[in-house]
C-alpha cells in the first residue's frame, strides 16, 4: 500500500462533470489500496470573481480580509469534491488548510508554510478515509487565514507530500505535461517525458503557469518527485526530478512573463555606493530586482536601468522617490509595454552560442531587444510587450527539434 498525494487545479475541478470525473479518478487510485490525500484549487475562475468582488467594494481592501474572502474557493470545492466520492460510495473528510495543520507566517496573499501538523490526516487515513484538503490556504500565529500566493495548491500538495513522504505526488492540470512552450499558445509544443527541478524552478518563475515555482523550490528541497498530467486523458505525464538523462535539447522551454516593469534612474552621480544605496533599499523593502544594466559613467554621470515585477512597480517608484540621492533625478518607468521572454535548459551550460542563436532568432523576426540577462541556465531578454508570442515561437523554432513541422 502505497501514500499518494494527488492535486487537482482549477479547471479539473470546474463544474459538476469534472468534479465527479477528479472523483473517479481518486476512488480508483484508492479502490487499488492506496492511502489518498487530495488537495485541490477553488473551481474554475472563481478565485478571479472573488478577487473581482473585492474591488467593487473597496480598492484596497485589507490584505487580512482579502485572504479571509479568496481562502472561501477552495473550502467550496473540497465540500463538492467530497460529496462527489461519497456518491460513489466511498469513504471521505474534507480539511480546511487548518484544520489539515497548515500553520504559516502572517505574509498575508503570498504567506509561506512554516510547518504541517499532519496529526488529523493521519487520524482521517487511519479510519480509512479519503482525505480532501484545501489547497492555496493556511492559518498563522494569530489563528488568522492566510493564502499562499496564486497558483499556491502546487504548494499545498508538495508540502504535504514532503511532510508525510508520500510515496507518489501528482498534480493534475489541464494540459498532459510540461511542455516547451505553453502548448495553448505554441500549437507544436512538445511535452517533455522528464525535467530538472532547476530547470521547472527557472521556467516556472519565468511564467510557465503550469507548477508554482514554489512548489518547485520545495519538491527540490524535500526530494519530492513530482508528476504532472492531464485530469482528463490518460496520457502519461512529465516527472519533474533532481536529474534527468542527457538529452540532445539545448533548451528545454521557452517562457513569457508579462508582468514586468522597466524602471530607469537617468543621472545619477558617478561615484562608489549608488547601486548599493538603491538596491539595498529596494531589498529592505522586499522588492525583487531581476534584469539590473548600469551604463559606463560618463561627464560624471551614469543611468541605471532595472525591472522588477508590474506589481511592485508602484511600491518601487515611491521607494525610489523618497531616497535623498534620487531627489531631482530623472525617473523614466513603463509597466504596460514590456514583457520578459526566456529560453531555460540545462544543456545551454557546456554550449556555447546559445545566446547567439537566441539573438540571431529574434533578429529574423525583427524583434528588437531592450535588456539581457543570462545565468547557467537561461537566457532572458526584455521586449515590447506586443512581440513576446511572436519571439517565444520564434526561439522556439529555432531550438526544439522537430516543433518546426
Ligand atoms: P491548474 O488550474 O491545474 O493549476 P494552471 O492554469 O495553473 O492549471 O496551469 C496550467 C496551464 O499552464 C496550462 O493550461 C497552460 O496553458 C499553462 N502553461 C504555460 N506554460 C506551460 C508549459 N511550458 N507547459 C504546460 N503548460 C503551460
Ligand atoms: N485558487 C488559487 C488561485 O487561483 C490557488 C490555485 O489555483 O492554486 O490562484
Ligand atoms: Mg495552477
Amino acid at each position: 500500500m502505497a501514500l499518494i498525494v494527488q492535486k487537482f487545479g482549477g479547471s479539473s475541478v470546474a463544474n459538476a462533470e469534472r468534479v465527479m470525473n477528479v472523483a473517479r479518478i481518486v476512488t480508483e487510485t484508492y479502490a487499488k489500496g492506496n492511502d489518498v490525500v487530495v488537495v485541490v484549487s477553488a473551481q474554475g475562475d472563481t478565485t478571479d470573481d472573488l478577487i473581482a468582488k473585492a474591488a467593487e467594494i473597496s480598492a484596497k481592501p485589507s490584505k487580512r480580509e482579502m485572504d479571509q474572502l479568496l481562502a472561501a474557493g477552495e473550502q467550496i470545492s473540497i465540500a463538492l469534491l467530497s460529496m462527489a466520492i461519497e456518491k460513489l460510495g466511498f469513504p471521505v473528510c474534507s480539511l480546511l488548510g487548518w484544520q489539515a495543520g497548515f500553520s504559516t507566517n502572517s505574509v498575508y496573499g503570498s504567506a509561506r508554510i512554516k510547518k504541517i501538523n499532519t496529526e488529523r490526516i493521519k487520524v482521517e487515513l487511519s479510519r480509512k478515509n479519503i482525505v480532501v484538503v484545501a489547497g492555496f490556504q493556511g492559518i498563522n500565529r494569530y489563528d488568522d487565514i492566510t493564502t499562499l500566493g496564486r497558483g499556491g495548491s502546487d504548494t499545498s500538495a508538495v508540502a504535504i507530500a514532503a511532510a508525510m513522504h508520500a510515496d507518489r505526488c501528482q498534480i493534475f492540470t489541464d494540459v498532459e505535461g510540461v511542455y516547451t512552450a505553453d502548448p495553448r499558445k505554441v500549437k507544436n509544443a512538445v511535452k517533455l517525458s522528464e525535467i530538472t527541478y532547476d530547470e521547472m524552478l527557472e521556467l516556472a518563475t519565468l511564467g510557465a503557469q503550469v507548477l508554482n515555482n514554489r512548489s518547485v523550490e520545495m519538491a527540490k528541497k524535500y526530494d519530492v518527485v513530482l508528476e504532472v498530467l492531464s485530469s482528463m486523458t490518460n496520457a502519461p505525464g512529465t516527472i519533474v526530478k533532481e536529474s534527468v538523462k542527457m538529452e540532445k535539447m539545448l533548451v528545454r522551454g521557452v517562457t513569457k512573463d508579462v508582468n514586468v516593469a522597466r524602471i530607469s534612474i537617468i543621472g545619477v552621480p558617478n561615484v562608489p555606493g549608488i547601486a548599493y544605496k538603491i538596491f539595498g533599499k529596494l531589498a529592505a523593502e522586499n522588492i525583487n530586482v531581476d534584469i539590473i544594466l548600469q551604463s559606463v559613467g560618463r561627464n560624471d554621470t551614469k543611468d541605471i536601468t532595472f525591472t522588477v515585477s508590474a506589481d511592485n512597480c508602484e511600491k518601487t517608484l515611491e521607494v525610489l522617490r523618497g531616497l535623498e540621492l534620487t531627489a531631482g533625478l530623472k525617473i523614466e518607468y513603463d509597466d504596460q509595454n514590456v514583457a520578459k521572454v526566456s529560453a531555460v535548459g540545462a544543456g545551454m551550460e557546456t554550449h556555447p552560442g546559445v545566446a547567439a542563436s537566441m539573438f540571431k532568432a529574434l533578429f529574423e523576426a525583427d524583434i528588437n531587444i531592450q535588456m539581457i540577462s543570462t545565468s547557467e541556465i537561461k537566457i532572458s531578454v526584455l521586449i515590447d510587450k506586443a512581440d513576446a508570442d511572436k519571439a517565444v515561437a520564434a526561439i522556439h523554432d529555432a531550438f526544439i527539434p522537430d516543433s518546426k513541422d
